[in-house]
């Protein structure tokens, strides 16, 4: 049919990359972009008595490495700036890959507090009960803490930056010099940032860990994970996570995402702009309590943001309202374009109310314990969502600026 090219994607920027990698004219039928191949299956050599079934090198069973997902992985790793890719079916099923294989009972680990609630309910309870592997809980914005924190048997510091939900900022450098001098692997889960934004490899990190679910994929229709890092580690994880625990993504997801992260470069742009437009103006308004975002200069991480995050701080920001319970409740009532769910990086904004029982609220800072609104800041005009807010809290009878 048609010949195949090989392209060479060194030097071109961000965006152009995000665009061409892996999305390349299928040699076979001439299509200028990759088909859904829902194939569970493929064709074996002549004498297959001899295969290994666990191996992800052959096609073999879409468990063992599909050709969407392999797509995927080849984007995504570009895009990171990392060796190989493993792609799952979410971003939980990525952060349980990663540990399953690097971790073994008698291990310790240190894991930031703020963080995803399933990371902190695999290191706080399910894996030190079932399977031995010690934890400590460290507030890794503070490297004395990081460095009081390590033992003899810790094998790895996790943590998030910025952190969901507070926008705590780690020092990716500072920590990975911290645990590299004591033989420590580092994993940093990017998914607030985005490699837009950071691309934590750079700073020296083993592992980066990544939700496709969120600004990657980026239209709120999907689900996906990624590991990325060395070869080596990455075949690890296929051989004994992907194949043996099977948090295979669908091909399906695969191509969703795919078809997302085309676009990723420039609406992360915008969600950096929007977030920080909104904050602004979040933080000048007399009802509002405090506002997190680490874009703001009165936020604490501020200037290790602006060393970190290269192009903006992301679209997720979180803040209180002076008022109680239900109050937050009553307001998102009122909401036009904001809709109350859990996600973020989509192209529609979302708003999620985290009360004051949350059983982690003692994990973060004062100003959060009397409950806080996440946000997810999405594409849609600053303005409206600007107009829109300030409605809603003028509906409460809440004092407002423009
Ligand atoms: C959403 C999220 C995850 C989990 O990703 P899923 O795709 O929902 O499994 C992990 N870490 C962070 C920081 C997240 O926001």
């Amino acid at each position: 049919m048609s010949e195949k090219k090989v392209h060479n994607y060194d030097g071109l920027s961000f965006t152009t990359r995000a665009i061409h990698v892996g999305n390349e004219p299928d040699p076979g039928t001439g299509a200028i972009e990759p088909a859904i191949n829902m194939a569970n299956s493929f064709l074996l050599p002549y004498d297959p008595s001899t295969m290994n079934w666990s191996a992800s090198e052959d096609k073999i069973y879409t468990r063992n490495g599909g050709v969407n997902q392999g797509l995927l992985e080849k984007k995504i790793a570009n895009l990171e700036g990392g060796e190989d890719c493993v792609v799952l079916a979410s971003g939980v099923a990525a952060l349980s890959a990663l540990f399953f294989t690097k971790l073994k009972k008698g291990d310790h680990v240190i894991f930031s507090t703020v963080t995803y609630i399933a990371t902190y309910r695999i290191f706080n309870e399910l894996w030190t009960e079932k399977w031995g592997i010690e934890t400590s809980i460290v507030d890794c914005t503070d490297l004395e803490k990081v460095k009081a924190a390590i033992k003899p048997n810790t094998k790895l510091i996790h943590f998030e930056t910025p952190g969901n939900p507070t926008l705590c900022i780690c020092d990716i450098e500072g920590i990975v010099k911290l645990a590299h001098e004591h033989g420590i692997l580092v994993s940093a889960d990017n998914t607030f940032s985005s490699p837009y934004n950071t691309r934590p490899l750079e700073y020296g990190v083993d592992f980066v860990v990544e939700s496709l679910t969120k600004y990657i994929n980026g239209h709120g229709d999907s689900m996906g994970g990624a590991i990325i890092g060395n070869h080596e580690d990455m075949d690890k994880i296929r051989y004994q996570a992907q194949v043996n625990i099977g948090g295979v993504i669908s091909p399906f997801n695969a191509w969703l995402i795919m078809r997302g992260a085309v676009t990723f470069p420039l609406r992360m742009q915008v969600h950096n702009d929007n977030a920080l437009a909104i904050a602004e103006w979040l933080e000048k308004q007399p009802c509002v309590s405090f506002v997190a975002y680490p874009g703001l200069k009165s936020h604490k991480g501020h200037e290790l943001a602006v060393k970190q995050m290269k192009n903006g701080f992301g679209g997720v920001l979180s803040f209180g309202l002076k008022g109680e319970h239900d109050l937050y409740n009553r307001v998102v009532t009122h909401l036009n374009i904001f809709t109350s769910a859990v996600s973020l990086g989509h192209d529609a904004s979302l708003i999620v109310f985290l009360g004051e029982d949350d059983e982690r609220m003692y994990l973060y800072p004062q100003e959060f314990h009397g409950g806080f609104y996440r946000v997810a800041i999405g594409i849609e005009d600053k303005k409206d969502l600007i107009d829109d807010l300030r409605q809603a809290f003028k509906a409460e009878g809440l004092e407002t600026v423009d």
